[in-house]
């Protein structure tokens, strides 16, 4: 063969490959049983909760593809023997919502307010067609309880953090909480700022968070952890809050405040992959603390 044939045929090997790894990524998900009738689902996107009730199976989140949403229903069917009647979502990012539209319409979906709202002004077109029929469909603004049967489900919206819009659910029987995207354990957090988020108020959502009656954690990203887990990550949150307050007092420029030494309490953190890293990194939070403290972002109508 010549140079060329050559080199065509290593770039098709190499695509070929690439698209083979990304395939696997997308399609593996990993189960992890945390209580009898309480499961969690890793996998590309945000953790999914699956759990087993008298009246059907739950789930939270339904990650980023239609396809994991197919998995997700397949891998939740094995795991309680019955079909999925209720989705929550935690809020309206893609990676915690576009499994949605592989389930059967007429499932309830519930979300908050906001949540459905950030998603008709972002994601109108995911959602449309058949698809509308798998947005929530039942809306809250601060709380929720819904039961199940023998399950308990207590959905609250514990203020502005990751977006103005994420609720965490409350399994009551099982002391286990689903935080969605207010909690990344062990990795820097996207924080949503034209969605509502909030550095600054991050830190008192956690409080209200704090008050309920759990043990265990489900975080929106990374392994299943405990409440001294979370306070930690309330006390990175609120280091954070203080370097964009104080940046903004001082009058502190974006270049200076990227190189402060004040954020400590990331010692373990990394930056979030999903095969590639996405740019959660350390530079990208205190960016937005600054962003934030200074008013320089524009929040979506
Ligand atoms: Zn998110």
């Amino acid at each position: 063969m010549r140079i060329w044939q050559w080199l065509v045929v290593s770039i098709v090997v190499v695509v070929v490959a690439l698209g083979a790894y990304v395939f696997l990524q997308v399609r593996s998900l990993e189960v992890r049983q945390i209580t009898n009738d309480l499961y969690v689902i890793y996998g590309l996107g945000g953790n999914v909760a699956v759990l087993d009730t008298d009246e059907g199976t739950v789930i939270v989140d339904s990650m980023t593809s239609q396809y994991q949403g197919k998995r997700i229903k397949e891998e939740a069917m094995l795991l309680t023997g019955k079909p999925i009647t209720l989705i929550i979502n935690t809020h309206y990012h893609i990676d915690h919502i576009h499994g949605n539209p592989a389930f059967d319409p007429g499932t309830r979906v519930v979300a908050t307010e906001k949540t459905l709202h950030h998603l008709q002004q972002t994601d109108a077109d995911y959602f449309s067609g058949e698809a509308v029929a798998l947005m929530p469909n039942e809306t809250f603004v601060d709380d929720k309880e819904i039961t199940m049967g023998n399950k308990t489900l207590r959905l609250i919206h514990p203020g502005r953090g990751h977006t103005d819009g994420d609720l965490v659910v409350l399994f009551v029987e099982e002391k286990t909480v689903h935080m969605g995207d207010l909690f990344f354990y062990l990795h820097y957090p996207n924080i949503d700022l034209e969605g509502g988020g909030s550095v600054a108020q991050w830190g008192d959502t956690i409080d209200k968070v704090l008050e309920l009656p759990f043990h265990t954690i489900i975080p929106g990203h990374g392994v299943v952890t405990n409440r001294p887990k979370l306070e930690q990550f309330q006390a990175f949150m609120r280091q954070l809050a203080s370097i964009g307050k104080q940046a903004a007092d001082k009058g502190t420029s974006l270049e200076e405040t990227l190189k402060t030494d004040r954020l400590t309490e990331d010692e373990d953190y990394e930056p979030l992959k999903m095969i590639i890293p996405i740019g959660l990194t350390r530079e990208f939070v205190l960016q937005r603390a600054w962003e934030e403290a200074n008013g320089a972002f524009e929040l979506r109508p």
